[in-house]
């Protein structure tokens, strides 16, 4: 193995020196990683934590992706869509409390009623609140309807990948006209044209995966030029077809740990984008999301749906703060990270220098 000093201090990470990183598994090595990368993180962007209010707007979808617990033939879910009044109210609260940016995210719906509403809602965010940075995370969509969204005021897409090897793809998706990968990465790709902040991200431990793929990940990452990620662990389901394969699985400590590396080595490959500490690290520590800030994030998503709603938002099992009402979920997100030597941006919708350095 290449000694882990010399790969840091490269300019450029190669597929092979990502692999070396990734492989890491003692503590004092790990530690050298994430040390690197908070370094390079204070000196890029400083250590500063951007907040988004995250509304989950629908759990009803057309797909039937295999690891998700809201996925369409999960007969055991109790369907919603929120009302008029609770997107609203949500967004106030997030607005009130100086989270800078609102994410709406929800099941994938294709049909012209779902469209419109998304726009109607972003018009009447955008108008009631111009201050606070819109976010979409609706699934795939037409080009055509991206710009509608956008011109309606919203700025930000986030779109995960899941995995950026088609193979490890399919094993993790139905193989279907609903399903494919093509698309995905097309997708991806026409929302890069747009003036939209563009987000992807992967999950880290799925069955079969490896720390090649993983590394492919990154390198997908860096060749789109991402402004924005979202990744981390994989947590199973007992109502999804994935469910089946869990002995197969990494620990989560592992997948825990190989999510933290992810977020490091992408923090020293690409200083300037905007890194979430995802809620998933959360449900295996609860410490998880401040570990992620240590290990290079700089954005922290609260759940701002209201509480009697969210339970039924159930991607995977053990999703922190599922009890909580939004003011309680709010606290211990704020009393947990500035203990931590991050500093919270309130009212800031801190938009990646990586964007600025592009657009402007
Ligand atoms: N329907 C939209 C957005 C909602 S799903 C979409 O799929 O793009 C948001 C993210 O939750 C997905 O991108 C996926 O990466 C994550 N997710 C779903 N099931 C999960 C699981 N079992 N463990 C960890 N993350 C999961
Ligand atoms: Fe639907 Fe998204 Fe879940 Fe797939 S991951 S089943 S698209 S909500």
């Amino acid at each position: 193995m290449s000694d882990i000093t010399t790969v840091l201090n490269k300019k450029y990470f190669d597929f092979n020196d990502i692999v070396t990183l990734l492989s890491i598994e003692d503590e004092i090595h790990m530690q050298k990683i994430f040390n690197k990368s908070l370094e390079v993180k204070t000196k890029t962007i400083g250590r500063n934590v951007y907040l988004r209010g995250l509304i989950e707007y629908s759990n009803i979808c057309r797909k039937n992706c295999l690891y998700c617990g809201i996925r369409k033939d999960n007969s055991n879910v109790n369907r919603y869509t929120l009302t008029h009044d609770e997107v609203m109210e949500a967004v106030r609260y997030t607005y009130k409390n100086g989270l800078g940016s609102i994410v709406i995210q929800s099941g994938e719906l294709l049909g012209k009623t779902f469209i419109d509403i998304i726009e109607e809602y972003v018009k009447e965010i955008h108008s009631t609140y111009p201050e606070l940075l819109i976010t979409l995370s609706c699934g795939e969509q037409s080009l055509e309807v991206y710009r509608r969204w956008y011109d309606a005021g919203a700025r930000r897409y986030l779109l995960r990948i899941e995995s950026s090897d088609k193979i490890l793809y399919y094993k993790i998706h139905p193989h279907d006209q609903y399903h494919s990968f093509e698309t995905r990465k097309k997708v991806l790709n026409d929302l890069r044209t747009t003036c939209y902040q563009v987000g992807t991200g992967v999950m880290i431990g799925l069955p079969d995966q490896t720390v090649e793929h993983l590394a492919k990940d990154l390198i997908f990452f860096r060749d789109l030029d991402v402004d924005m990620i979202g990744m981390g662990p994989f947590i199973e389901h007992s109502e999804t077809p994935l469910y089946d394969r869990r002995s197969d699985l990494w620990p989560l400590k592992k997948r825990f740990e190989k999510s933290l590396l992810m977020i490091a080595i992408l923090r020293i490959m690409m200083p300037t984008i905007n890194i979430a500490a995802s809620t998933a690290l959360a449900s295996i520590d609860s410490q998880g999301r401040q570990k992620g800030l240590l290990a290079g994030a700089n954005v922290v998503m609260p759940n701002v749906t209201p509480f009697y709603k969210k339970v039924n938002y159930r991607l995977y099992e053990n999703k922190p703060g599922l009890y909580l009402n939004e003011s309680q979920n709010l606290k211990t997100i704020h009393d947990g990270i500035k203990d931590y030597g991050e500093h919270i941006c309130y009212n800031d919708p801190g938009i990646p220098l990586h964007y600025k350095n592009n657009n402007f």
